[in-house]
């Protein structure tokens, strides 16, 4: 599509400039004052233009447990979350559209989807995200969540010995179900793409992580895992490998710089020169890890150390939404009280850079999108400068990253298709999403997971509670 941004506000280095914006094939052609009309025109005054961000780690199915997830840490939450997860396919295309739905009104035009795969549903799982980011237009990154061991060899057995039940897949048809994903699905000039997704070193046998890496290369995927959420995941690390989980997926080469990593909390120093070697990319949680109480992430030495870090909303039951701009906020400012040197605390400007270029460099897509450059792909978002929540006016970014922007969004394009006009989405009926998500739920109160009961006295032990 051809179009024409006339008189907005756009950021650079220290100053903000007004200019007109050229899109011409989907690509940004042309940025400066007072260009030529091509296309259809859009009103830029009062409003601020940035690239779109990326939602770089989120489950979409846990939309439908958001606010009823019990206060927990990650290993008694999540035996909690599949005592209950959704298994029919509408629910999971309905969640999808709305995790894109609130990801764009916050400011994303990309997101990555570490979706929880219905078991012997798996391709049909995957067939209603893709059919759920497809129709809203949003730049979908579906990452179909694989393990091969159960739920309870995630949780360090310390000197007790702990049998565990086999998962009910081999590694073999897993491996097999995502590289049928990849051959109908994976459509990178359509906006679709799929990625290995081994959850993490905690239910993951290096023969995973080995097909993983294996249809990565021969696909050219991205790779994207969870990595050190808890401290009972270092722990288990230590049991399983004897050397730090970042030590051993560097040795067995599942690190790189297609390689995105959620969460990365307990990590050493060691680890994280391992990640900037390796050029893998940090995706920062902050909402979900202060939810589950899994820890500070690291993220100012991440940043030292030249690690890239991008920001996502993580599941909405471990959040409990999927607002990107308070994701950002708090991922920003939490630093500040882990380091007195203020010099090294986050900008603005750097939290901006860090969700938009810091979360395409982690999909391996710097060159197409994550900043206002010359031939990237029109992945763009409008701010309304007019906003209550964003006035008086001082400094528009200042203020959009630690202020409390709401309905802000004026419009968004991905790869130059509007889908947000005018404070809407335009490409699928929200009032039907709503009534939809309406009807196919229930208020409820405390629930009891049997999952929950049967672990938790050896996770207290283990972990000396
Ligand atoms: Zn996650």
């Amino acid at each position: 599509m051809n179009f024409t941004i006339q008189n907005v506000l756009i950021s650079i280095d220290d100053a903000y400039l007004t200019v007109d914006v050229q899109v011409v094939n989907d690509k940004i052609a042309a940025i400066a004052p007072n260009l030529d009309v091509i296309g259809t025109t859009f009103d830029g005054s009062n409003k601020l233009l940035l690239p779109g961000f990326v939602n770089a780690h989120t489950h979409s199915s846990e939309m439908w447990q958001r606010g009823i997830m019990s206060i927990f840490p990650l290993e008694l939450w999540l035996a909690e979350l599949y005592d209950f997860a959704p298994l029919d396919l509408e629910k999971v295309y309905l969640s999808a559209l709305g995790t894109a739905v609130e990801t764009l009104l916050s400011g994303g035009t990309s997101v990555v989807d570490h979706l929880v795969l219905t078991p012997g549903l798996e391709l049909e799982t995957i067939a209603a995200a893709v059919r759920a980011y497809r129709e809203v237009g949003i730049r979908a990154f579906i990452a179909p969540l694989i393990q091969d061991e159960s739920l309870s060899a995630g949780i360090p057995s310390g000197k007790s010995v702990q049998n565990h039940d086999p998962y009910f897949r081999s590694t073999a048809a897993t491996l097999q179900i995502i590289e049928e994903a990849v051959k109908q699905f994976h459509r990178p000039d359509e906006g679709v793409n799929i990625l290995v997704a081994p959850t993490g070193i905690q239910l993951c046998s290096d023969a995973l992580f080995t097909g993983c890496i294996e249809l990565s290369d021969r696909y050219n995927l991205c790779r994207h895992s969870h990595l050190l959420e808890t401290k009972a995941q270092e722990k288990l690390a230590q049991e399983k490998y004897g050397c730090t989980a970042v030590e051993h997926l560097q040795r067995i080469g599942y690190l790189g710089d297609r390689t995105s990593l959620a969460h990365c909390i307990w990590l050493n120093d060691t680890d994280i020169k391992i990640l900037a070697q390796t050029q893998s990319t940090v995706v920062h949680n902050p909402l979900s890890n202060l939810r589950l109480g899994s820890g500070i992430a690291p993220i100012l030495k991440y940043l030292q150390a030249g690690v890239n870090v991008s920001f996502g909303c993580d599941g909405a039951s471990s959040n409990d939404s999927q607002d990107l701009l308070e994701a950002i906020k708090i991922g920003s400012i939490l630093h500040n009280i882990t380091d007195l040197d203020y010099q090294n605390w986050i900008t603005p400007k750097k939290s901006v850079e860090m969700a938009s270029l810091g979360g395409a460099k982690g999909l391996n897509v710097a060159e197409k999108i994550g900043s206002l450059s010359l031939g990237k792909q029109a992945d763009l978002v409008l701010y309304d400068l007019t906003s209550l929540s964003l006035l008086p006016r001082t400094d528009p970014i200042g203020l959009l990253i630690l202020g409390r922007p709401t309905n802000v969004v004026h419009s968004a394009w991905v790869n130059g298709k509007q889908i947000v006009s005018n404070h809407h989405v335009n490409t699928i009926n929200i009032d039907k999403l709503r009534q939809e998500l309406f009807n196919r739920s229930q208020w409820e109160t405390k629930r009891k997971s049997p999952s929950v009961a049967q672990i938790e006295t050896h996770y207290r032990q283990i972990m000396d509670l």
